[in-house]
């Protein structure tokens, strides 16, 4: 079965609610999770008075093709920031596809590997923890490598809760 990793992110509300919610719907709607990173924190862009963000990534085992996994995490995103957030305007869970298997493909949908991953600590971080020899399809570098070349300064850290 294909092996698919999720980046999930927010700083709205119960941010921690909303990403074991996350979680709960991709197992039931996308497939198991065989690995889930630790919770990390990283500081809001630009605007300091927005909440900080949490991310975890997720390795989960799907038998969708691609584009069903797009559409399912889009409903998913759609199902919890429906209920919590309508008062807000904005979203409370940001689910992205970071790889699919060594799939390369680039749609006006749907770009994979995530086109940002490399340029993102909150991104490279968790994914390390899950799988630092994970090679990149077009970029020819492991995730560690990647990690350690990247030059985005926003700080990371472990989510104490
Ligand atoms: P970024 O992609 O830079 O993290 P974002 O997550 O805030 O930004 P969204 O508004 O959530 O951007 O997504 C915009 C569109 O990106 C989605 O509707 C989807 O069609 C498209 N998209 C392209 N590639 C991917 C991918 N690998 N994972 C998720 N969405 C993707
Ligand atoms: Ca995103
Ligand atoms: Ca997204």
């Amino acid at each position: 079965m294909p092996n698919v990793y999720l980046l999930l992110g927010g700083n709205l509300g119960d941010r921690i609610l909303y990403l074991q919610q996350a979680r709960e719907s991709i197992q039931e709607q996308v497939g198991p999770i065989t690995h889930s990173s630790k919770v990390y924190e990283t500081a809001a862009w630009g605007k300091t008075d927005q909440p900080n963000f949490l991310n975890q990534v997720l390795e989960v085992q799907t038998e969708l093709m691609p584009e069903e996994v797009l559409k399912r995490i889009n409903q998913i995103e759609q199902e919890l920031g429906r209920v919590r957030h309508e008062h807000w305007g904005a979203r409370v869970i940001d689910i992205d596809i970071l790889f699919y298997d060594s799939l390369v493909q680039q749609t006006q949908r749907l770009t994979i590997p995530h086109p940002q991953l490399h340029l993102r600590r909150f991104t490279l971080l968790p994914l390390a923890e899950l799988a630092p020899e994970l090679v990149h399809p077009v970029l020819g570098k492991s995730i560690h490598q990647l990690l350690q070349e990247c030059r985005d300064e926003l700080e990371v850290w472990e989510f104490a809760g």
